[in-house]
């Protein structure tokens, strides 16, 4: 046990990152804060400190990310009925039922009903099934989980300390960069690494040290003749910036290099980051005229958005002293999306998706909320409730799914293995890796599903148990007298898809008797 108490986030820190500044915002958090702190009083985390400075920082991280007082105030008692047995009606009393649905979507359920795997696992479905009414839930569990991952050194049995680190890079990590929360996402992967994987972490932290203070000078090198060519041309207005890989992210590639680290060059990266998505061209031009690119490592993400929404232009450059360094070129409101992913349209409670930020690339948001339309008014009015297709599926997945497999698919289809594919109007749809036509018509409606008698996909047309791939626009044919068979529940993959499939069956096989 420690000897110095961590001192908690005071309350002003708090208000002081939070991006409103109104009275009303000012007074929940505030009130959140006090009564969060009371209800822990004489509480302890494993590390000797108070029970509060966790709840604290959590509070912290939501301000941080730009999310709402009603986000933060959550944040802050999260742990209130669940760890401070706080009553329930009490809670709502103080609260609200939002403040309420929030924290009660990240409680785990109670120990008396539910133990062990199985606590865990429905724990887990809950949480989905709140997210799916609330992004907000998901995020607050996130950052929960970031604070629980940065002390797992006081966590004192080792086999839950492993636990917790590997839950976190298999499963809350892929979340974050599912979100788009790429900063997220690399705190939470460099958090749990030490203890996940021990070893590789040791050798990992060697390679970086060998090779970090050469690439150092390498990059400041770049930086500066970069801004020289680039100033003679009369691109003057761009700012840049170092970006470090996180150890994770390159022991994952290491594994996938056969540790040969001279097959790596983005140990270090140089961002540059202009006003417009003209200027991010302009200046690759100029940049290759000036240093050689890499063959095959010129990345159009602006052009070409990754399934996460992430955009910019990677190159990779040869330095002129047997290195290369890789250069990422993006405009600002790319950037704060790059970082902020999904918080960064949590802002405003009345916030128009988009349209405080022009540059902000449409088809990002276009990608992330492809029914955007048709889920708002499923869900509570408070504007911030668009919810990506993929956790409506864990939320509603097939009710005979065992714990065991529950957690299966959670790694393995949904996080590792996502394609999206566009309508003929170009919506896109995400969907799982072997997704089929069937899969993508019950996506768009279950009456096209329903009614599906053929299948375009980029123009030709296909049989409808085809896997679809990244990309391609599908277009689904339909006759008002064609209905589902049993073949299709062999060829959908989705549980929606057969879920709704195994509904006109039965209706079917009703109206034949
Ligand atoms: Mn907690």
């Amino acid at each position: 046990m420690s000897m110095t108490q961590v001192k908690p986030r005071t309350i002003k820190e708090i208000l002081d990152v939070m991006t409103s500044k109104s009275s009303v915002d000012i007074d929940l958090v505030t009130r959140a804060y006090e009564f969060a702190e009371k209800a822990h009083t004489g509480q302890l985390r494993f590390s000797g400190d108070p029970y509060f400075s966790h709840v604290a920082e959590v509070g912290f991280y939501l301000a941080q990310a730009g999310l709402d007082a009603e986000a933060i105030a959550a944040g802050l008692l999260h742990d209130t009925i669940e760890d401070a047995h706080i009553d329930e009606d009490v809670f709502k009393k103080e609260f609200g039922d939002q403040v309420f649905m929030l924290v009660d979507g990240v409680t785990k359920l109670g120990k008396l009903r539910y133990q062990g795997t199985q606590r865990h696992t429905e724990s887990l479905r809950k949480l989905f099934a709140a997210t799916a009414k609330d992004i907000r839930v998901l995020i607050i569990k996130l950052m929960d989980r970031l604070h629980n991952a940065r002390t797992l050194s006081h966590v004192p049995r080792e086999d839950k300390r492993d636990r917790i680190a590997k839950e976190t890079l298999e499963i809350y990590a892929p979340i974050a960069d599912r979100l788009g929360m790429s900063v997220l996402k690399q705190e939470l992967e460099d958090a749990a690494f030490p203890y996940a994987y021990p070893k590789e972490y040791e050798k990992t932290r060697e390679i970086l040290r060998a090779r970090k203070h050469e690439d150092e000078k390498q990059l400041e090198k770049l930086e500066h003749s970069l801004k020289r060519e680039l100033g003679e041309a009369g691109i003057r207005n761009f700012r840049t910036e170092a970006r470090i890989k996180g150890a994770y992210s390159l022991f994952k590639k290491l594994e996938r290099k056969k540790w040969d680290i001279t097959q790596i060059y983005d140990i270090l990266a140089l961002r540059l980051i202009f006003p417009s998505i003209a200027d991010c061209y302009s200046a690759l031009g100029i940049i290759h005229a000036h240093w050689r690119p890499v063959p095959g490592k010129i990345k159009d993400y602006i052009a070409n958005p990754k399934p996460n929404g992430y955009q910019s232009i990677h190159s990779t450059l040869y330095t002129g002293s047997g290195g290369a360094l890789e250069v990422q070129l993006r405009t600002e409101a790319i950037h704060q999306e790059a970082l902020y992913g999904i918080a960064s349209h949590l802002i405003y409670k009345d916030r128009q998706f988009g349209i405080k930020n022009p540059q902000a690339g449409i088809t990002w948001i276009r990608q992330f909320f492809p029914l955007l339309k048709k889920q708002t008014t499923d869900n509570h009015d408070s504007g911030i409730s668009a919810v990506p297709n993929w956790i409506n599926e864990l939320a509603h997945g097939e009710e005979d799914r065992t714990e065991d497999n529950y957690i299966e698919t959670l790694k393995e289809d949904f996080f590792s293995h996502r394609i999206f594919v566009f309508t003929p109007k170009g919506d896109a749809i995400d969907m799982p890796i072997d997704a089929t036509p069937v899969d993508f018509a019950y996506a768009v409606h279950s009456q096209i599903g329903n009614h599906m008698s053929g299948v375009r996909v980029n123009n030709k047309m296909v049989s409808l148990s085809t896997t679809l791939k990244n990309g391609n626009v599908v277009e689904i044919i339909t006759k008002p007298s064609a209905k589902p068979s049993l073949k299709w529940l062999e060829i959908a993959k989705t549980s929606m898809a057969r879920k709704f499939i195994r509904t006109a069956l039965a209706e079917q096989e009703a109206a034949r008797r």
